[in-house]
């Protein structure tokens, strides 16, 4: 049976105050010099969501910081030696003709500056890992483009050209010595790249909640790992129509308790927002509420274990949806407090979505309590 409304009345967690509330924001202009013109993975949304923070005036209470381009081995963690030169190559190439966009399939361009943009991204994403373990800050957001949780080790595909939370996680494994990562992915999309790159990987726990039947076309149930990773993978694939019914159980009824069991060390968020009921690319129907639930609940996970959590930009394609939404989880972030009422609470969900929820439970039994 799926939970009903009185198991969530009362707050799973062990206090409603956050000790730690300091949150950084990455940005820099050679984001926007991956240039796409007319995809739907655009320039513009970074610059609709960088105005709408501006404008929200959040003073000191976020430090804004600029990353250095990634190292070659931070990228070398992660992907290969081929990969990487094929996307110099098509930038060089978008060069030499005056920046005209080189396809490295139907979904993905290079343009001139791409190249730049996609090792600032990495490292952009290095940085926060750094600014987290380092300088103690709890919620470090990097608004990056191109995203990456598409990329594999050896291909870059659906708008994605490295994958930026995969070669964060390994670079705080290799510079900070961590043992266990929780990578949770709430983007429409699966994260194919992300979890093929640990899918054997008991270190890093991938799990991600997507529409089902969409690009790419991974992330089944099924789908829980190999070898010693087997466990370490978490699939819960939803129906076009679901939304924040599936998120809130997602949160509280897979996340919460996987991380209590797992006790991660650090927590990354793959932060889609085209589950947003406004986005034109997916059929999710999650409101603006629901994504600032959901940076609410990560930080209650968070702020129990005493970790810090890395929110990395993904998709999301609606500029309106973008911009709201990023505003609204901008004051989930540096609230101190929380009342029970501001995490998700689920409604009774459809019985598809209950019997998802069910073959996911059976699924994971011999690795997880859920
Ligand atoms: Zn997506």
């Amino acid at each position: 049976m799926f939970p009903d409304h009185d198991i969530f009345d009362a707050p799973d967690f062990q206090g409603t105050k956050f000790t730690n509330s300091r949150t950084a924001v990455i940005f820099h202009n050679d984001f926007l010099l991956h240039d796409t013109g007319n995809h739907p993975e655009n320039a513009k949304r970074l610059v609709v969501i960088k105005d709408a923070l501006e404008r929200e005036n959040f003073g000191d209470s976020i430090n804004w910081i600029e990353p250095d381009l990634c190292s070659e081995d931070d990228l070398f963690r992660c992907h290969t030696r081929a990969q990487v030169e094929r996307i110099r190559l098509a930038n060089q190439k978008s060069i030499e003709n005056d920046g005209r966009l080189v396809h490295l399939d139907s979904d993905t361009p290079v343009s001139a500056g791409t190249f730049n943009a996609a090792k600032r991204a990495v490292g952009a994403s290095c940085k926060a890992i750094d600014l987290i373990l380092e300088e103690n800050f709890q919620n470090v957001w990097a608004l990056v483009r191109p995203p990456g949780h598409h990329a594999t080790s050896e291909r870059s595909m659906g708008f994605c050209i490295f994958n930026n939370v995969a070669c964060a996680a390994e670079y705080a494994r290799a510079k900070h010595g961590l043992k266990r990562i929780m990578i949770v992915d709430i983007d429409l999309h699966h994260g194919n790249g992300t979890q093929d790159i640990f899918y054997s990987d008991p270190g890093i726990l991938y799990s991600s909640i997507h529409q089902s039947y969409h690009f790419p076309g991974t992330g089944h149930i099924d789908e829980i790992g190999s070898s010693d990773g087997k466990g370490y993978t978490v699939n819960f694939p939803v129906l076009a129509g679901s939304g924040n019914g599936e998120f809130a159980i997602y949160g509280r009824q897979i996340i919460a308790p996987i991380a209590s069991q797992y006790l991660p060390q650090l927590l990354i968020v793959s932060f889609g927002i085209d589950a947003h009921v406004m986005d034109p690319l997916g059929a999710l129907q999650v409101s603006t509420e629901y994504f600032a639930k959901m940076v609410t609940l990560f930080r209650a996970i968070a702020s129990d274990l005493g970790i810090g959590i890395f929110f990395a930009l993904e998709g999301g394609y609606s500029l309106s949806a973008l911009s709201e939404t990023m505003v609204e989880c901008m004051h989930a972030s540096v609230a101190d407090y929380f009342d029970p009422g501001s995490l998700p609470m689920p409604y009774r969900p459809s019985p598809v979505s209950q019997d998802t929820f069910d073959r996911l439970v059976s699924a994971l039994s011999g690795y997880w309590r859920l």
